[in-house]
């Protein structure tokens, strides 16, 4: 039956309250504040793939605040970066070491000394990030050489591990490319992964070098504080209580008349209706078609979202009681094993409780695959022996100091399903265009998959929102004569 009732007609329905959509419904509101705007998000709360978390149990004496989602903040001339300066938000230096930082050339971070290691899990070889061994040094330049590339010169058959197969890295380092750099950008493989347009996201980061404390390097904010925190101030400004609608999924989109009429989960029998709409869903949901489109998506917008791909993207929490690493170590890259990565702090000590030491493992693509089907026990155990061997303990000394753990998979978070969107070999610019290019004036589209310069990132995402958020207003202007 076809749903009876309807809602009053608003000027601008945004699907989808995560970065993108909270910026898009911001910079609509404080360009236009008499605007009629909706959210309609699938989860129970906002920030999508933004999301910290409280880490409470009777082992621990206070409540750690993770971050699920995006945790670190890259670049420095970034919206996030303004944020951080207007509010004046503490930050904490981080050493980048996945995706090519680090190696001879590169500094601990500026203010703290910390710095990387790189593990060789065969082997059992543990290299400082500044190691002089050659197939490292060789590995390293080849990453850094990328943003030096001319994208423009790249055919977009090609991926990285072409360009590494060119550069002649010697296949000792092929488990290590695989955990720093495939890892990182969400995929299993380096073939897997555009050589342009990775280009293009390399020479993007360059143009956003730095850090939002101008010491180099990216960063994070300060603990307690977190991503989500970002996200709650923008959310503040945009008024969600009145102008979002939480555990509401979209189901329909129909655009074929002047007043697009919207279908969700939560009230099937009435339809939202608005004169625009902007889909910030993750590309994995546009892929598997979790919306309908009357009249449906053109066949090469289709075709140009499946040039990106989204793999599970997974996080352990392990909390500690004493540091089982060297105290200036701050993450690790690790080669041929389970866990390609993992990245350390401590919390400082109060009057109410001791610090205690958190270790995050992040795996991407196939590696996230394999530990979710260890589950939580056995994925904690790796970690433990892994953190053993290349730490010089055991692993029962590392269990006995365990207080807590807690594991989350993207994959199973239903309206996002993944970590984030990798741009495959084929992909383009103008793929991404098309993706982006609104419909008939009145469907628009925001979201990390959507941005011309570099995808998966918070930043990425905002920019995104304000761009698609341009466009409507532009369409929304009355015509002048
Ligand atoms: C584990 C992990 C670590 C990351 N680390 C970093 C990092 O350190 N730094 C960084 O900058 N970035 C990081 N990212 C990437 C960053 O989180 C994303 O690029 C960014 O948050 C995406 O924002 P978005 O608005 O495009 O999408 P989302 O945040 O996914 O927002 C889209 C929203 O749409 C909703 N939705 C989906 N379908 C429907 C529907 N049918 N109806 C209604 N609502 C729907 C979803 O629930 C979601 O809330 C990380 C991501 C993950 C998963």
């Amino acid at each position: 039956m076809p749903p009876s009732h309807s809602t009053p007609l608003h000027d601008v329905v945004i699907i989808g309250a995560g970065a993108s959509g909270l910026c898009a419904a911001r910079h609509l509101l404080t360009t236009d504040p008499s605007l009629s705007i909706l959210l309609l998000e699938a989860l129970p709360h906002v920030g999508g793939r933004v999301h910290t978390a409280t880490l409470s149990s009777p082992s621990l004496q206070s409540d750690i605040r993770v971050d699920l989602g995006a945790e670190f903040i890259h670049g420095s001339t970034t919206l996030i970066n303004e944020l951080v300066r207007e509010n004046g938000w503490p930050t904490v230096e981080v050493f980048t070491a996945a995706q090519g930082d680090g190696g001879p050339d590169d500094a601990p971070t500026s203010d703290l000394s910390m710095y990387g290691v790189y593990f060789l899990n065969e082997s059992k070889t543990l290299l400082r990030y500044d190691s002089d061994d050659a197939d490292f040094v060789k590995m390293n330049e080849a990453f850094w050489s990328l943003s030096t590339l001319d994208p423009a010169d790249i055919p977009s058959s090609l991926s990285i591990a072409d360009h590494f197969q060119q550069s002649k890295i010697s296949t000792r380092m092929t488990g290590m490319s695989n955990a720093g750099y495939s890892n990182t950008s969400g995929c299993s493989s380096l073939h897997e992964l555009s050589l342009k347009r990775t280009v293009e996201y390399e020479r993007h980061w360059k143009d956003h070098d730095g850090c939002c404390n101008d010491d180099g390097g990216d960063c994070r904010l300060s603990p307690p504080l977190a991503m989500s925190d970002v996200i709650d101030h923008v959310a503040a400004d945009v008024d969600v209580r009145k102008n979002c609608r939480t555990n509401t999924k979209v189901l329909k989109v129909d655009y074929a008349e002047d007043t697009i009429n919207i279908e969700t989960s939560s009230d099937p029998g009435r339809l939202v209706q608005t004169k625009k709409v902007v889909v910030t869903v993750p590309v994995r949901i546009m892929i598997d078609g979790d919306i309908e489109f009357n009249p449906p998506l053109p066949a090469e917008k289709i075709e140009a979202l499946s040039l990106y791909g989204m793999e599970d993207a997974l996080k352990l929490f392990l909390v500690f009681r004493t540091r089982v690493w060297p105290e200036k170590v701050q993450n690790c890259i690790i080669a041929d094993a389970p866990i390609p990565e993992m990245w350390f702090r401590s919390t400082p000590a109060t009057s109410d409780a001791p610090s205690v030491h958190i270790c995050c493992c992040f795996a991407t693509a196939k590696f996230a695959d394999s530990l979710k089907a260890l589950k939580e026990p056995d994925a904690t155990t790796a970690a433990l022996k892994l953190l053993a061997d290349m730490f010089d303990r055991t692993i029962d000394l590392n269990r006995q100091e365990l207080l807590h753990s807690h594991m989350v998979c993207w994959s199973d978070v239903e309206s996002v399903r993944g970590g984030y969107s990798f741009p495959r070999v084929g992909i383009t610019r103008e793929s991404v265009e098309t993706i982006a290019a609104p419909l008939a004036s009145k469907v628009f589209f925001a979201g990390e998959a959507t941005h011309a310069g570099a995808a998966m990132t918070v930043h990425a995402a905002m920019e995104t929102g304000i761009r698609a958020a341009e466009e409507v207003l532009k369409t929304l202007q009355p015509t002048q004569n």
